[in-house]
């Protein structure tokens, strides 16, 4: 099998996407983002995504492009039995060469037939077809082998090929491989086959390593203030900030020879911004905000009780999902219409009208009551205008208080949420677990 050649200290991939299916918006790329995922695991760089449609000649000029820039051309799709199948065919032209029976391949292919019990159809006979020269993939879920190949590299302007460890390669070549869309087969394939055989052959010089802190409380900005020019570009490690509702995402990728000196240095990082940020940090990985509530909950042995109206139950289903929440979760009440906060939850009529259902003082009681009603430790409440029309009060769409009441006290905090109706539930439930949270970690000394 040709080896993989690369021109500069880092490797650059491309990912080619083939379907349809994807460009015409009907399914989402997810191979791409988990093809990247692994790459970066490898050392390698990915640089280029490339989404095609099935069309053999906006391929093939694709394919030309990439085998110029890249080290690596990882290319997902359009390997199955059907005419719109074109990765097989591009791939020849692109080496100039023609498609010849794989004769193992179509063996398996046969194979799995006759262990359904069902006749080949011809067509199958072209997934057996490689471009000559290329080396097939076995594929163990599925019948299209993936293709292995390389192709030189044609001149390019780019300055890449003026680096100095160039210099002495022959006749570079890029390598390409191709595996099917269908994400199991892909991934099996991915990791059983072409993951091991690019670590034996990369030497990659480094590694690249990954870690994400989660924020919530401060916007995007104020937070990337807060940490001087830490994400400025082609920083190591590189420190890229993303918002998804509400919530700021850290994203560290540090790149170093071994494992351990990238893992150091995205602990100074990672010290650096806990130390800048303080609180605002809630997790790290996966946590959202409900697992940083749970932790909280685990380490003051406290329990815990909601009365939600904006956000119609969100809190406690979020809460619910963490595994074992139900040794601190008592439950929850959805007091949605007034009528509800004074039946159910014993609002008093008073302050119902005279502040209105979404106000400070509702919120404050709807947290002790339903504090009482379960005879929890905490309790925290929602009120507020999820939209799209404000209040029959004049209160403005997007203003949401939250109420957190426990043994000595109660307090409020009011927000105020931009977005459509469904953001500003998800942000006030966001706002709701953040506040526990604070108010948590205000407890942490006393219990220890
Ligand atoms: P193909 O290999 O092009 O015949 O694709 C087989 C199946 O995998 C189809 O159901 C595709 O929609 C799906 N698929 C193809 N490419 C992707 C992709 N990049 N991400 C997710 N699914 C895909
Ligand atoms: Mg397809």
């Amino acid at each position: 099998m040709d080896t993989v050649a690369h021109r500069g200290s880092i490797m650059r991939a491309e990912i080619i996407a083939v379907g349809t299916e994807l460009t015409s918006g009907q399914k989402l790329d997810t191979n791409s983002a988990w093809l990247s995922r692994r790459l970066l695991e490898l050392g390698v760089m990915p640089c280029w995504h490339t989404t095609l449609p099935d069309d053999l000649e906006i391929i093939v000029t694709a394919l030309d492009l990439s085998r110029q820039r890249a080290d690596l051309v990882v290319i997902t799709g359009g390997l199955g039995p059907t005419l719109d199948d074109l990765t097989r065919e591009a791939l020849a032209r692109l080496a100039g060469v023609e498609l010849v029976l794989h004769e193992p391949s179509l063996r398996h292919i046969e194979d799995i037939f006759a262990r359904r019990g069902r006749p080949m159809p011809e067509r199958n006979r072209l997934q057996a077809m490689l471009p000559r020269g290329a080396e097939a993939l076995p594929n163990p879920l599925g019948t299209a082998p993936g293709i292995w190949m390389t192709v030189p590299r044609t001149p390019c302007a780019c300055p890449r090929e003026e680096h100095p460890l160039n210099l002495g390669l022959a006749k570079p070549r890029t390598t390409l491989i191709a595996l099917p869309g269908v994400p199991s087969e892909l991934r099996t394939m991915w990791q059983t086959i072409v993951a091991p055989r690019l670590q034996q052959q990369l030497h990659s010089p480094l590694v690249f390593r990954e870690r994400v802190l989660h924020c919530f409380g401060l916007g995007e900005s104020a937070i990337e203030a807060k940490l001087g020019d830490l994400t400025k570009r082609g920083r190591n490690p590189e420190v890229g900030i993303t918002a998804s509702d509400a919530t700021i995402s850290l994203r560290l990728v540090a790149q170093a020879p071994t494992d351990a000196e990238a893992q150091a240095l995205l602990d100074a990082d990672e010290a650096f911004i806990r130390q800048q940020l303080g609180e605002v940090v809630f997790g790290s990985g996966d946590d959202e905000l409900q697992h940083a509530v749970a932790r909280l909950l685990e380490r003051t042995q406290l329990t815990l009780a909601t009365a939600e109206s904006v956000t119609g139950g969100l809190v406690a289903s979020r809460l619910t999902q963490v595994p074992g929440i139900s040794r601190f979760f008592r439950g929850g009440i959805v007091a949605y219409q007034t009528t509800s906060k004074a039946s159910v939850l014993g609002i008093p009529a008073h302050l119902l009208e005279q502040y209105g259902a979404v106000s400070a003082p509702v919120a404050e009681a709807m947290a002790q009551r339903v504090r009482q009603l379960f005879q929890a430790d905490l309790a925290i409440s929602t009120t507020g205008v999820a939209g799209p029309d404000p209040d029959e009060r004049g209160q403005p769409v997007g203003l949401v208080y939250v109420g957190l009441a426990w043994t000595n006290g109660v307090r409020c905090c009011e927000v105020r949420w931009f977005g459509e109706r469904l953001e500003i539930q998800s942000r006030a439930a966001k706002t709701a677990l953040n506040e526990l949270r604070l108010h948590l970690l205000r407890m942490l000394p006393a219990t220890r």
